[in-house]
């Protein structure tokens, strides 16, 4: 579904991303893993069409999307992507943001696509309030329901979390896995904790220093640990 293909990124003498190669199957929910700053945002960003590889291809189902200084436009890509602070609009409604990307809809279509997404993630009681009068966990469910809103193929989450305290964290771990599964999305999810990962991952994609280093199911990475920072997390338990 997704081919990326020798992609190598360069910010002027670093090599932030070198060599990336990663196939993943439609359907899958892959989380790519590692310490911070080995160029996970970048590749989710150069998938997401928001930046432009130096060296390498991605295709999405056989169609290039990006190649060596060219990338197709993030809207054009039957892509969409939770950001890390959500980044939702502060002056619009719940319902306004979720239904946003879907005014080619009537009136009421719209709205009933809308109550169903909010139903989906558990926000149905929430439609008329402002970012600001809804949690934190809570603003991460509308900047999903908003994702999910036009149908994309692919969904990009970086460090969707991240933001959240402890908790909360556990919480939606577990939903995680039960809504990726009930939207049948093809998920590619960054994050810097692996054992968030694997709690729903189906594949664990791990990088170091901007090369990819091991890719597995968790069960079969954690087992046999081909770097010593997933090696040091023992006695892993999700
Ligand atoms: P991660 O998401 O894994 O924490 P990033 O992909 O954000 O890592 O960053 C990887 C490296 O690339 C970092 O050293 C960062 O400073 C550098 N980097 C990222 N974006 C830019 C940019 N636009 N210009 C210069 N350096 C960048
Ligand atoms: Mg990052």
């Amino acid at each position: 579904m997704l081919e990326i293909s020798g992609l190598t990124r360069r910010f002027g003498p670093q090599t932030v991303l070198n060599d990336v190669s990663l196939t993943i199957a439609p359907g899958q929910v892959a989380c790519i893993v590692g310490p911070s700053g080995c160029g996970k945002s970048t590749l989710l960003r150069l998938v997401a069409g928001l930046d432009r590889p130096d060296l390498g291809t991605i295709a999405v189902n056989g169609t290039t999307l990006s190649s060596p200084g060219w990338a197709l436009e993030p809207h054009k890509r039957q892509l969409n992507m939770v950001f890390q602070d959500y980044a939702l609009w502060p002056h619009m409604s719940v319902e306004k943001i979720v239904g946003y990307g879907l005014d080619r809809l009537d009136t009421e279509s719209r709205k009933t696509r809308v109550l169903a997404l909010l139903d989906q993630l558990r926000i149905s009681a929430l439609a008329d309030r402002l970012p600001s009068q809804i949690s934190g966990g809570q603003q991460q469910r509308v900047a999903i329901a908003r994702a999910l809103a036009t149908d994309p193929a692919l969904l990009l989450l970086d460090e969707p979390l991240s933001n959240l305290d402890v908790q909360l964290r556990l919480e939606m771990r577990k939903e995680f896995s039960t809504l990726f599964r009930s939207v049948g999305k093809t998920v590619l999810y960054v994050t810097h904790d692996p054992l968030e990962a694997a709690s729903f991952a189906d594949v664990l994609v791990v990088m170091n220093k901007g090369e990819i280093e091991q890719v597995g199911t968790p069960e079969a990475l954690f087992a046999s640990p081909r770097s010593a920072w997933i090696a040091t997390l023992a006695g892993y338990d999700t």
